[in-house]
């Protein structure tokens, strides 16, 4: 395993956690020039299907358990993905 930003072998590699339906906290900017339309783009690719899946499908709801690798260089600090 080598560090793709500075080549060092020094790399410790964590295996990260992640669950999905986290909730993210963005700024206010993020909301004046992404949020308001990106919001409106995700309702109806998102949660019209979702919407139509569950009525079809059933209300079968699963969170996800999402295990990552990354790797840290201990040389540089550079955070990467594993996989
Ligand atoms: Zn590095």
């Amino acid at each position: 395993m080598t560090c793709p930003k500075c080549n060092s072998e020094n790399v410790n590699i964590q295996v990260i956690n992640e669950q999905k339906l986290v909730t993210k906290h963005h700024g206010i900017l993020w909301w004046i020039c992404i949020g308001w339309w990106w919001i409106f783009v995700k309702w109806i690719f998102l949660t019209v299907p979702a919407l139509i899946f569950a009525i079809f499908v059933g209300k079968r709801k699963k969170i996800k358990n999402v295990t990552k690798k990354k790797a840290v260089c201990q040389n540089c600090g550079n955070v990467f993905n594993l996989n």
